[in-house]
């Protein structure tokens, strides 16, 4: 763990360039807000920019939004440029080159959207696309054209507008009783306008679950405020996903943020974007998501990463995943191991290979170890077992 409150760890910084920040200063998350970083000059403050980061920050400018918490660049190493938290954050030329089968929205999001906000896709549950805006642009943003092309958005209206359309859509479809408010980071909101839209999503009598998706745990963990959980303790059942995507994220103020959310009722979960060379590596993942257990965070998805237009750099093979998942699965806690998915048109669809074929001997399982047994199919039919007295 790194960075406790004051001035980023003075470990990561040996030639002292780093700035020094008052504690009341680093742990406001207004302040971050503020000085997010945006510029080359900016961001000289914390890493070494190489002539290639130069070359594609001037080249993604006026295309794709860049700015980084100074909280977030402080877990950047700043002479490594292939450290996994600065290739999340940082640009790469790579985004400005076009891949095979590349897609601002391969998943159909706009395809789905029933009002300026809301997406439905599946009959019981809806994402509502609260904002366009996010602490850091994470490079790989699978909402890349949403949050992060300057040109691009979902919303049909811009993000302004009243939430009373989108609040009467849910009303109007009352199967509708899971609603997960993202974005952008829907925390990105003031606490008073976040309020406004959780609060007319409980008047709803057939919402059941309220979900957040938000990074900020990881880009920004001083936005978990007291004042902030308190607001939101109000409206339970309230649940959050966040995005941890390398163990480096796993920081005491990260740690410290969670505990606020937990202490409050809130179940934290996270949703991991496998990425290439971030964290393509069963000894990575393993230490992730055995990390995220220690801070109690519960493992939920692994997505594969899409094929989106500027993020397609990222993606490994899915054989990739499979080997990675085959690294999890038994191997550490089983709550651990989150479920493998892609997201697509039709939804998500778990990848996971099968431990599990059904053979004329009965079911051959495989266990973690690569071990075989089969299963009689007398002791473990296909079909309801029946008492030995009726059998034929
Ligand atoms: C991911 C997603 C959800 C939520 O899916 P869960 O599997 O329940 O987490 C809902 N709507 C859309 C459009 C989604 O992409
Ligand atoms: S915080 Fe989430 S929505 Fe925003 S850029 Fe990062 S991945 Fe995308």
């Amino acid at each position: 763990m790194s960075g406790t409150a004051g001035a980023p760890d003075a470990t990561a910084d040996p030639a002292g360039f780093r700035p020094r920040i008052p504690a009341a200063q680093w742990n406001d998350w207004r302040w971050h807000m503020r000085k997010r970083i945006n510029t080359t000059d900016k961001a000289r403050r914390w890493i070494r920019l190489t002539p290639e980061e130069e070359k594609a920050i001037a080249g993604s400018a006026g295309k794709y939004r860049w700015s980084v918490t100074p909280y977030y660049a402080s877990l950047m190493d700043p002479d490594d440029p292939s450290c996994p938290v600065r290739l999340q954050a940082v640009p790469a030329p790579a985004e400005l080159t076009e891949f095979p089968g590349s897609d601002v929205d391969p998943v159909g999001d706009m395809y789905y959207r029933r009002t300026n906000r809301v997406v439905h896709k599946y009959p019981d549950r809806v994402i509502l696309l609260v904002t366009e805006a996010c602490p850091v642009y994470c490079r790989h943003c699978t909402r890349k054209f949403h949050t992060t092309d300057l040109s691009g958005t979902y919303f049909r209206d811009d993000e302004g507008g009243s939430f009373e359309e989108d609040l009467r859509y849910i009303a109007e479809h009352p199967e509708i009783r899971d609603v997960l408010l993202t974005g952008g980071d829907p925390l990105s909101y003031q606490d008073g306008k976040l309020e406004e839209l959780v609060s007319g999503l409980r008047a709803i009598p057939s919402v059941e679950i309220i979900r957040i998706g938000s990074r900020f745990p990881v880009l920004l963990p001083q936005r978990i405020t007291d004042d902030l959980c308190a607001m939101l303790r109000r409206y339970h059942p309230v649940w959050l996903n966040t995005h941890f995507n390398h163990p480096k994220e796993i920081t005491a103020e990260s740690a410290a943020a969670v505990d606020r959310l937990l202490r409050h009722g809130i179940p934290v979960g996270n949703q991991t974007v496998l990425l290439r060379g971030i964290n393509d590596d069963v000894a990575t993942m393993r230490t992730l998501m055995t990390e995220l257990l220690r801070i109690r965070v519960r493992p939920y998805y692994l997505y594969h990463c899409d094929n989106v237009t500027g993020v397609s750099h990222f993606m490994t093979s899915v054989e990739k995943g499979w080997e990675i998942m085959e690294g999890l699965q038994g191997h550490i806690t089983g709550f651990a191991v989150p479920q493998y998915v892609l997201t697509t048109m039709i939804g998500k669809i778990p990848l996971a290979r099968p431990y599990v074929t059904p053979t004329d001997e009965g079911l051959l399982l495989r266990n973690y170890r690569g071990e075989e047994l089969v299963v009689d199919a007398a002791a473990y039919p296909l079909t309801d077992p029946v008492p030995e007295a009726d059998a034929p």
